[in-house]
C-alpha cells in the first residue's frame, strides 16, 4: 500500500495570537483540497493550541503539540500532559526533536518515555532523529540514527508503533540553510527502515512514513521528495510562511504520488 505523505509544521517558539491566527486562516484559505494528498499538521506553540484549533474550524489540516511531559500528571511545573494535549485538540505531538535533546538535555531514555506516554494515551507521534556534524564527519550517521531509533522503540508495540511518523532531521541542517542532499537523505531514510525491520518486520518497515526535516523550502522539496524513501517533511523555519509551506505540501502530495 502507498505511503501517504506527511508534512509537519512546526513552530517552534515563534507567533503570537494575532500572527498565529493569521497564518493558519492563509494555510485553512490556501490549502483547497492538498490535505486530501497529504496529511498535514500544524505544531504551534502550548498556549495558541485552542486558538490554531478553533481557527482550523472543519479543515482538514490537524493539530499537534511540540512536547509532553514522561508523567500523566502530578507537581511538575511547566510540564504539559498529553491527556492536556488531547483535551486541546491536538491528535499528534513531536518527540524526540534535536532541540529538545541538545539544548534541554532530553536524553534517549526520557524521549523513549515520552513516545511511550504519547502512543497509550492516544496521540499519534512524530518521532525525530538525526546526527550531528561530528557523527556526520566521523561517518556514523547510520549508527546514530539506529541507536535512536532502536532506544526509542524499545518498549513500543508494533501496533502502537502504526501511530508513529519518524522523522530524519540532521541536526547540521536545522535552521541552518543547509539541507542535506537528495542521496544524503535517501541514505539516511534507508537506514531508518533498516533498523525498523531489525525491531520490527520488513513489511512494517515499508509501511512506516519517514520524512525528512532541516531547512525544507519551496526551492528543494520537490527534489527530496522525488527519493522513493522519503515521505514529506518536517518543517521548521518555512512553516511560518503559508506560501511556502502550502507549496511544500503540494510538492509532497505530487512529488511523492509521482514516482
Ligand atoms: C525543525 O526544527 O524541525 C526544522 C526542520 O527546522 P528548519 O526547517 O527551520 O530547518
Amino acid at each position: 500500500m502507498a505511503r501517504r505523505p506527511f508534512v509537519g509544521g512546526n513552530w517552534k517558539m515563534n507567533t503570537d495570537r494575532t500572527s498565529g491566527a493569521a497564518l493558519v486562516a492563509a494555510l485553512v484559505a490556501g490549502c483547497g483540497d492538498l490535505a486530501e494528498g497529504v496529511e498535514i499538521v500544524v505544531f504551534p506553540p502550548f498556549p495558541y493550541l485552542d486558538l490554531v484549533r478553533r481557527s482550523l474550524g472543519e479543515s482538514e489540516i490537524s493539530l499537534g503539540g511540540q512536547d509532553l511531559s514522561n508523567d500523566a500528571n502530578g507537581a511538575l511545573t511547566g510540564e504539559v500532559s498529553a491527556e492536556m494535549l488531547l483535551d486541546s485538540g491536538a491528535q499528534w505531538v513531536l518527540v524526540g526533536h534535536s532541540e529538545r535533546r541538545q539544548r534541554m538535555g532530553e536524553c534517549d531514555a526520557l524521549v523513549a518515555d515520552k513516545l511511550l506516554m504519547a502512543l497509550e494515551s492516544g496521540l499519534s507521534s512524530v518521532l525525530c532523529v538525526g546526527e550531528t556534524l561530528e557523527q556526520r564527519e566521523a561517518g556514523s550517521s547510520s549508527r546514530v540514527i539506529s541507536a535512536q531509533i532502536v532506544s526509542a522503540l524499545d518498549h513500543v508495540h508494533p501496533a502502537q508503533f502504526q501511530r508513529v511518523v519518524v522523522a530524519y532531521e540532521p541536526i547540521w541542517a536545522i535552521g541552518t540553510g543547509v539541507v542535506a542532499s537528495p542521496q544524503d537523505a535517501a541514505d539516511a531514510h534507508a537506514a531508518i527502515r533498516d533498523a525498523l525491520t531489525s525491531r520490527y518486520d520488513s513489511a512494517l518497515a515499508r509501511e512506516t512514513r519517514v520524512v525528512y526535516g532541516g531547512s525544507l523550502a519551496p526551492g528543494n522539496a520537490k527534489a527530496l521528495f522525488a527519493q522513493p524513501g522519503v515521505d514529506g517533511g518536517l518543517v521548521g523555519g518555512a512553516s511560518l510562511k503559508a506560501p511556502d509551506f502550502l507549496s511544500i505540501c503540494s510538492a509532497a502530495a505530487f512529488g511523492v504520488a509521482a514516482r
